[in-house]
């Protein structure tokens, strides 16, 4: 059994749904983290620059101020910007704040932003503080007529842009949310109309099963559900020619069987009820039922043949091949039918030439030439010919069986190989014949990879050709 995926025994549906909602989540969630990486990070860049901005008016004031006009020009621009400034001296001790009694005042500020600064360089820095507010520094130094005097320390809460970021995350799983939602239904809903046609296929599918063998789809769908529709109508049609052809043979066979047995029961009546005890009349009548008995079991072993054959066919079977001479085998055929042939007045003959090898069973050429040669025995008049000839060319044997007898209309030719299909009932039936022959030979044919064709015109004659490979 092959391996089946875990899923894939799910309903469509689902199982469209779910790859649809995998293949969108993936999709919007990368988009997602990337949109909301550059946004944040370009927040983050116009926040720095602001802040070196103010950073920098800040390094200012304490580049030209000292002592109280110092402290009070600080807490006028914190109370203007919003931005905390702390100014620290060349060894980053805090000297000035926004008020006098910071606790800040004379502390040493450790931060990397003041270590730049302190370096002669501007640098801004984004740290979380055990509070949860989110913080931007920003160290300037502080230069007076070209030399450092020390830096100043900004710090601005930049806690609106993670609220931004926040917020946009919501955003953004509130669409992915919503376009899940209709991606997945989308997705369901495609499968449903995928599915439907094969929901009907399978309803008809139950119903073929179940018997009814008149059932047909309307093909629909996909390209593919449809030509499996169409499929399935024309196996539906075909199961339907063989029951036919099944409940057809049947009723022949019957039919055949009946006739035979009906006249030995009238000729066993006869006898019963006979008064007048003669014995020639006894004779007569016991020996029109052993004809009788003998028409019917023709008729069963003949049916018999065909089943063996059709048992081996659906079998798939070509018979005991063994290395065969045509001509031996058309010998001894033609040899056991001269008597036939002598009694009907028909002169029989095999064509003299070299033996043509094949590779198939003997029996069953034999049964195919021995109805061939019967029949062209059977369908021409006394005075007639059946000539038997064997040739071989282009990697096929050809054995043919040529009459002079009454012919068959081009109308019927292709009719003859059917069961039970006799051109003319009445005169078949004289014949002993019930339409089983050509059957039996051509089904024989074909388990031996040939096949049978035939060429007649009425009144002239009939030509029936074995081709096997050789
Ligand atoms: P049957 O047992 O009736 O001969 P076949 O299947 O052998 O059945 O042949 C079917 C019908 O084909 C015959 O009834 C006959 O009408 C016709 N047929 C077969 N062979 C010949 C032939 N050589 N010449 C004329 N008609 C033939």
């Amino acid at each position: 059994m092959r391996r089946r995926w875990f899923l894939s025994a799910w309903p469509l549906a689902l199982q469209l749904g779910l790859a649809f909602a995998v293949v969108t989540g993936v999709a919007l969630g990368g988009s997602g983290v990337l949109l909301l990486g550059q946004s944040t990070a370009r927040m983050l860049e116009e926040r720095a620059a602001s802040v070196t901005a103010w950073g920098q008016a800040a390094a200012a004031l304490a580049a030209e101020n000292t002592g109280e006009a110092l402290t009070l020009a600080l807490y006028r621009f914190h109370q203007q910007s919003g931005i905390r400034p702390v100014v620290v001296d060349g060894s980053g001790l805090v000297t000035a704040d926004i008020s006098d009694a910071s606790p800040l005042l004379g502390m040493e500020l450790t931060h990397p932003e003041v270590a730049a600064a302190l370096g002669g360089r501007v640098e801004t820095g984004t740290r979380r503080l055990a509070g949860g507010e989110w913080v931007m520094y920003g160290g300037m130094p502080v230069v007076r007529n070209g030399q450092q005097l020390g830096a100043v320390l900004v710090s601005a809460d930049i806690s609106a842009v993670r609220e931004a970021q926040r917020g946009l995350v919501r955003q953004l799983l509130l669409v992915a949310g919503v376009m899940e939602i209709a991606v997945v239904l989308l997705g369901m809903l495609l499968a449903r109309q995928l599915t439907r046609p094969l929901v009907r296929l399978r309803a008809a599918v139950a119903g073929l099963a179940g018997g009814r063998l008149e059932t047909r789809v309307e093909p629909s769908g996909s390209r593919e559900v449809h030509d499996v529709g169409e499929g399935f109508n024309r196996m539906a049609t075909e199961l339907g020619r063989l029951d036919q052809q099944r409940r057809a043979f049947v009723a022949d066979a019957s039919h055949e069987l009946r006739t035979p047995v009906a006249s030995i029961r009238a000729l066993a009546d006869a006898l019963l009820t006979d008064r007048r005890g003669d014995i020639a009349v006894y004779k007569e009548h016991l020996a029109d039922i052993v004809q009788e008995c003998d028409r019917a079991g023709r008729l069963v072993s003949r049916l018999l043949e065909l089943a063996r054959l059709d048992m081996r066919s659906e079998a798939r079977g070509t018979g005991a091949a063994e290395p065969t001479d045509l001509r031996q085998v058309a010998e001894e055929v033609v040899h056991a039918l001269e008597p036939l042939a002598a009694e009907r007045g028909v002169g029989l003959a095999l064509a003299p030439g070299r033996a043509v090898m094949v590779h198939a069973d003997s029996h069953l050429v034999e049964t195919i030439l021995g109805n061939l040669v019967e029949n062209g025995l059977k369908y021409t008049p006394a005075g007639g010919r059946v000539d038997v000839s064997l040739s071989a060319a282009g990697g096929m044997a050809a054995l043919t069986v040529t009459d002079t007898g009454i012919g068959i209309a081009s109308g019927e030719q292709a009719l003859i190989f059917e069961r039970f299909y006799r051109v003319d009932k009445a005169r078949a039936r004289a014949t002993g014949g019930a339409g089983l022959g050509l059957a039996i030979a051509s089904e024989a044919a074909m388990l031996l990879g040939g096949e049978i064709s035939v060429t007649s015109e009425p009144g002239k004659g009939s030509q029936f050709t074995l081709t096997l490979p050789l």
